[in-house]
């Protein structure tokens, strides 16, 4: 395996499947058995949620909501998907741990990085969810920054196309897809692959990224053992 410790994001949009709304159970399953069977060769997975399929924050403005009251429903959002990913998982066996960005008592424990690093060793599977706990920050920026803390070797960015192209090759047919590229070549190139927090955050600590079809099953487990697949971010 090329990969020891992972961290996997997962778009809040990518659980919609073909819904317009909320979460679609079968790809929901998907997902599970594939982190199950990565697990089960002995991988060490965290995973953050976005929360994009019930709410964003920057859209609350237009509907009347303060921005920073709306930030917190969509990390509530985030949480409502880690619950389900949660027990999606559970039903297959998986040993699984939820730690959120804000205290919730009732429904998982805290953060605390020593913690979720010993979650981890015990060869559990970690979800973060509520983001950071924090408004005007993203999934993306979680998934950056909790992989700096808890040592990941690589950020997993799972979406619903097989990489980074030059324009969007749903928009332009001609669009070509890059197998690697460098972080300054991103920056240059001016693709959008994480928000400029999460990016940066990668960038300076030198923590790769690989954006892949996590909707491909077995892609997952190919990346892990080393297979070229989606577009390396390094
Ligand atoms: N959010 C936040 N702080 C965080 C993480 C998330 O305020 O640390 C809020 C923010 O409003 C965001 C929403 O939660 O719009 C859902 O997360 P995101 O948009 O990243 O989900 P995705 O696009 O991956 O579905």
């Amino acid at each position: 395996m090329k990969y020891k410790r992972i961290l996997l994001k997962l778009s809040g949009e990518a659980l919609m499947g073909d819904k317009n709304y909320g979460i679609d159970s079968n790809l929901l399953e998907k997902y599970s058995s594939q982190i199950k069977k990565l697990h089960g060769s002995g991988i060490e997975i965290a995973i953050v949620i976005g929360g994009g399929n019930i709410y964003r924050g920057i859209e609350a403005e237009e509907s009347g909501i303060n921005r920073v009251q709306g930030d917190y429903m969509g990390m509530l959002a985030t949480l409502i998907n880690s619950m389900a990913l949660q027990s999606h998982l559970e039903k297959l066996e998986c040993d699984t741990r939820l730690m959120s960005g804000f205290n919730i008592d009732q429904v998982c424990e805290p953060f605390i990085r020593r913690r979720a690093i010993r979650h981890l060793e015990k060869g559990r599977i970690v979800i973060f969810g509520a983001g950071l706990g924090k408004p005007y920050f993203t999934t993306d920026s979680t998934a950056s920054l909790r992989a700096i803390e808890i040592e990941a070797d690589i950020v997993l960015k799972g979406t619903r196309v097989d990489g980074v192209y030059d324009f969007d090759p749903e928009k332009v047919k001609e669009a070509k897809k890059y197998s690697e590229l460098s972080f300054n070549e991103a920056y240059e190139k001016n693709l959008n692959i994480m928000d400029m927090t999460a990016f940066t955050l990668c960038k300076e600590n030198n923590l790769p990224i690989i954006v892949f079809d996590m909707n491909k099953p077995g892609n997952l487990i190919k990346l892990v053992e080393g297979e070229k697949i989606g577009t390396l971010i390094y």
